[in-house]
């Protein structure tokens, strides 16, 4: 699961990490003031900076311009009104982009220097691993691709966590002097601690920063001022404080309401459904697909114990997607019984209706009973043809869907 960048940095303040205040608005009519409140509690006085930054679950946004420094209500409300009533676009969006809802106002500061800090959990050392470059900002992954030798990683022990002896090792090699040092250190620990309290996959601050040089602090500051967070979905039921954070709005409706009947759902940009039992059978049955010849339109498992309902709930969210010309139903039944199945298959037939061609590959527990069920149905089932295996049965599904579109 992710969060928006507000989530994060209220996570980040909690734990202790140094972040700059700031509000979140939905509507620009609230930009001004906002920004008036922000600047007035950081005490940055007349004509004081602040960022003016799109909430969405994707990165890139600083270079679509959907982060904007601002020193006037005005152009917070400028800046406010190009980001609610443009879609970003961004090189982690796709072409279509997304639409912005939610901003952020912060309290800008002063930027010396741009720092990467990360925390993932490394599959091949089998480790979660802290991530940090002195050359973070916009541009980390094109410094990851051309200058590898520019990041630093430690291994994170699974009982002891991050020891401060490593994290002071990062920071030296960073480049931080004089008391940036220490707190540098505070927070790499206080993040390392946050990512396994909270069960994180990815817990990333980029750009931490340093400030430039003031009377008051002659070595700068080091300060979070983006935050970026996924969760390990799997540990969401420990974690309740979290997952109220989701907001339904970033995600895809279809994947949504599948889930909701447990069922995993991807949707993808071809033209077959599939609807399938387990995933590694899901994930054959798109390539033979696709080794025929055709597209498959969505990832779909059922899993081992789907109800009746929630297979309908199935073939619902693939019927609604337009593209799709044809579907292909493969179950192996195990502990998923084909007659669950074919009674969805009815179920659906006689809610929605298929008027695309539909192949039926059933095997395995009850099957004989689900066969008799769909023959049965026939008569509301006039675009269904029965396939021996699954060879067979892409073969069929390709040939229907392309005789169809020509
Ligand atoms: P991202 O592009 O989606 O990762 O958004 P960020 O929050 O990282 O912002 C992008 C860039 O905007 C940062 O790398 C900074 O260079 C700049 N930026 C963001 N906030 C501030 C701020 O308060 N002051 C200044 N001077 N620059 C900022
Ligand atoms: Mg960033």
């Amino acid at each position: 699961m992710k969060v928006h960048e507000y989530q994060g940095r209220e996570l980040l303040a909690k734990a202790g990490v140094p972040v700059p205040a700031g509000a979140v608005i939905m509507s620009a009519n609230d930009a001004a003031s906002t920004y008036e409140k922000v600047v007035a509690e950081a005490g940055l006085g007349q004509n004081g900076l602040a960022v003016v930054k799109a909430q969405v679950h994707a990165g890139g946004r600083g270079k679509a311009g959907f982060v904007k420094l601002v020193r006037s209500a005005a152009e917070a409300k400028e800046a406010a009104e190009y980001m609610l009533s443009n879609r970003m676009v961004s090189a982690q969006t796709g072409p279509e982009g997304l639409d912005v809802n939610t901003l952020l106002i912060a309290a800008g500061v002063d930027i010396a220097k741009e720092y990467y800090l990360a925390i993932t959990t490394d599959r091949a050392t089998r480790r979660n691993v802290l991530i940090a470059s002195s050359e973070g900002g916009v541009e980390i992954e094109q410094v990851a691709h051309d200058n590898p030798d520019a990041i630093v990683k430690e291994p994170v022990h699974p009982l002891m966590g991050l020891q401060p002896c490593q994290a002071r090792r990062v920071a030296f090699k960073l480049g931080f002097n004089g008391k940036q040092v220490n707190q540098a250190v505070a927070i790499m620990l206080k993040l390392s601690a946050l990512y396994a309290s909270r069960d994180c996959s990815l817990a990333e601050i980029n750009p931490l920063i340093v400030t430039p040089p003031t009377d008051e602090h002659p070595d700068g500051q080091v300060l979070a001022i983006d935050a970026k967070f996924n969760f390990d979905d799997n540990a969401l039921f420990r974690q309740k404080d979290v997952q109220a954070m989701f907001d339904p709005s970033e995600e895809n409706a279809n994947e949504l309401k599948a889930s909701e009947f447990g069922l995993s759902y991807i949707q993808l940009d071809g033209d077959i459904g599939c609807l399938v039992n387990g995933a590694g059978l899901a994930m054959s049955t798109m390539d033979i697909i696709k080794h025929e010849g055709g597209e498959p339109a969505n990832f779909l498992d059922v899993g081992g114990s789907a109800t009746e309902e929630a297979v309908t709930e199935g073939f619902r969210i693939i019927l609604a997607d337009e593209a799709v010309k044809g579907i292909l139903v493969n179950i192996f039944g195990g502990i998923m019984r084909c007659d669950v199945i074919a009674q969805a298959v009815v179920n659906a037939a006689k809610s929605i209706g298929f008027q695309v061609p539909l192949v039926v590959r059933l095997e395995g527990t009850n099957v004989e009973a689900g066969k008799r069920i769909l023959e049965e149905a026939r008569s509301s089932l006039p675009t269904m043809q029965a396939a021996d295996d699954l060879g067979d049965a892409a073969r069929k599904m390709v040939a229907a869907v392309q005789a169809g579109v020509a």
